[in-house]
């Protein structure tokens, strides 16, 4: 039997002998049903026709995203610190090579997940590097398959590691993350924001949605808890959620200029 992954977001799915009749993640309002509608495929398929790519941001910080790109187009990031490798959000396709080049820089001691457009083929992941996978609990309502060693977490942050933290950000899902890696960027701190806080094109700025492909913004309100959430961390680089995605330097203030931005635009004058 197959586990089924959806081409439209990427969303593995437990085995079965036929492909699932319906994606919750694609009928969701955060993200959309293809007008040529819903269409699977495997791991198997997905090999004989993509590879995946990487991106090196430092020494120590790689980016992972299938090429051509699929589904959502997501990339994951693989960090490697003194205290093991942990993958952030992951990708749908695992082939032979990604294992064989990952297990070579040491494999993945944790897997963690900002939100359900990264859950993916976590499953797959988890099992071929017998990693555990992080999800804050906020989001296990879409959990599509939950056959790993998952590890449903809660409250406003998770030590991963010692220099290596989760925030939860809200906004986009309700337990939407971030991960925070002090010792990132020559120890001036990395913030992966993924959908929390998004990269635009200048890559100088973020802004904030609760549903990206249909343009619905998040309030005021959440975009202040996003930002209160991130207060103690200090970052200098902040990797959103596309290879290209990525503010190499003054992250933070890029990122503290974007809320006055965004709050602004809105017509909120910053006050709760
Ligand atoms: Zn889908
Ligand atoms: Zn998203």
């Amino acid at each position: 039997m197959d586990a089924f992954i959806c081409t439209a977001c990427g969303t593995q799915y437990p085995p079965s002998q036929t492909p699932p009749e319906r994606c919750p993640i694609c009928e969701d309002e955060r993200q959309f049903i293809p007008p040529t509608g819903q269409s699977w495929t495997t791991q198997e398929r997905l090999a004989l026709s993509h590879v995946n790519g990487w991106l090196e941001y430092e020494p120590g910080i790689l980016g992972i995203a299938t090429r051509p790109r699929f589904a959502i187009g997501q990339r994951a990031v693989l960090l490697c610190t003194e205290h093991g490798n942990v993958l952030w959000d992951c990708i749908s396709m695992l082939d032979a090579a990604t294992v064989t080049l990952i297990k070579a820089l040491g494999g993945i001691q944790a897997i963690a997940i900002s939100h359900p457009h990264f859950h993916t083929s976590m499953t797959d992941w988890g099992r071929a590097f017998d990693a555990p996978v992080h999800v804050h609990a906020d989001n296990r309502d879409w959990i599509m398959r939950s056959d790993g060693d998952l590890r449903l977490w809660q409250g406003d942050t998770l030590q991963l590691l010692p220099d290596v933290t989760l925030i939860r950000g809200g906004g986009h899902f309700p337990g939407s993350s971030m991960l925070h890696w002090a010792k990132g960027a020559g120890g001036r701190g990395v913030l992966c924001a993924s959908d929390t806080a998004y990269v635009v094109n200048d890559r100088k700025h973020v802004s904030f949605m609760w549903s990206y492909p249909n343009l619905l913004p998040l309030g005021a309100r959440e975009v202040q808890a996003i930002a209160t959430a991130l207060q103690p961390f200090a970052f200098e680089m902040m990797l959103g959620n596309f290879f290209e995605s990525v503010i190499r330097t003054g992250a933070k203030q890029a990122f503290e200029r974007s809320v006055a931005r965004y709050l602004s635009a809105i017509g909120s004058n910053g006050a709760q």
